[in-house]
């Protein structure tokens, strides 16, 4: 049985980043009738996208990337996306489709929509991603068996949206639709408020005294290191996920300050009956992502450091 059709024949990938440069290294590997194009603003990332070979041409100007284009992803961070669309909307094709990686994605689809009326828009969030950043961190497995969340705007196209879920399918990814505002709401619980603890947590530990900070360090392996990882993520990325998924994530704060207010009350009055049946139930969750696939369930995530 011969391959199915690519999707795309040219895809222009503007932001060589960790996301950016996984896809033009997943496109090579996996979509091999597609042509990649990219754009970073930054001269020497685009220089070491070169030596990566993350795009099939890096080009020195976004206008050069984008003028033959069957497919637009800009993958660049969240506050940057509506700016940089604007900037190169005169220079992408009638009839190329639009679509963005950002992590939040009510306010993206809007302002798409606005800077696109004659493209069709389909904005997508590849669940996947590391702590790194930068043209050195992407790899051409990073979207495999994990979710592509796209969020097709009310009356999209039928014809852009299964195209671009054929894209991510062939790079790897489930994928799944999803109204924006919907999106926003399940990411706000399920990685913006784990990364605003994990900010708040680590913060808390640098602040403390010189000895007992340097005691969390080295003492670190109780949990402590499970949190720095997720802390030492991209801050402009950060920054920019919660001054644009401001009401999703506000929703989701209040619930979990809620939530912790019982568990000091539990701690505090001795209700180790509580304490018990939450810690059974969160268990339980953590079952559950390994069983999907989602994570690895070997002792302490698998680290070879491990000692049992
Ligand atoms: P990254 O590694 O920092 O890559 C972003 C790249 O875009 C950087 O090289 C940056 O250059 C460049 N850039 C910034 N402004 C630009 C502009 N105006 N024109 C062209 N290039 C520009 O970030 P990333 O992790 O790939 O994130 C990119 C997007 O993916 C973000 O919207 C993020 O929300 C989303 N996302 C990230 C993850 C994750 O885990 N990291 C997961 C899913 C989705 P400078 O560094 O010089 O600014």
């Amino acid at each position: 049985m011969s391959p199915a059709p690519a999707p795309f024949g040219t895809v222009a990938i503007i932001g060589l980043g960790l996301i950016g440069g996984s896809i033009g290294l997943a496109v090579r590997d996996h979509i091999p009738g597609t042509h990649t194009t990219g754009f970073d603003a930054d001269p020497a990332v685009r220089e070491r996208a070169r030596e990566r070979r993350l795009a099939d041409v890096v080009c020195e100007t976004a206008e050069e990337a984008v003028r033959d284009a069957d497919l637009v992803i800009f993958c660049v961070p969240v506050g940057a996306i509506a700016a940089v669309a604007r900037d190169l909307a005169p220079f992408i094709p009638q009839g190329a489709l639009i679509s963005d990686v950002g992590s939040s994605k009510q306010t993206i689809a809007m302002a798409l929509g606005e800077i696109f009326p004659a493209n069709p828009v389909v904005p997508a969030h590849p669940v996947a991603g590391t702590e790194q950043s930068g043209p050195d961190a992407g790899f051409a497995t990073l979207f495999q068996q994990r979710w592509c969340i796209i969020t097709p705007p009310e009356g999209a196209d039928a014809g852009s949206v299964a195209r671009l879920f054929s894209f991510w399918e062939a790079l790897g990814a489930m994928v799944e639709t999803m109204d924006p505002q919907h999106h926003d709401l399940v990411l706000a619980v399920t990685s913006h408020i784990p990364h605003l603890i994990a900010y708040t947590i680590v913060g808390t530990a640098s602040d403390l005294e010189d000895v007992t900070r340097s005691e969390v360090i080295k003492y670190s392996a109780g949990g402590f290191r499970d949190f720095t990882r997720i802390a030492a993520s991209d801050p402009t990325m950060w920054r920019d996920v919660f001054l644009n998924n401001r009401d999703a994530v506000l929703v989701m704060l209040r619930r979990f300050t809620g939530d912790l207010s019982i568990m000091e009350k539990a701690i505090r009055e001795g209700d180790g009956d509580a304490l018990f049946e939450l810690f059974t139930r969160t268990r339980a969750i953590r079952r559950s992502i390994v069983a999907l696939g989602q994570d690895d369930a070997r002792p302490d995530f698998g680290r070879t450091d491990h000692k049992g």
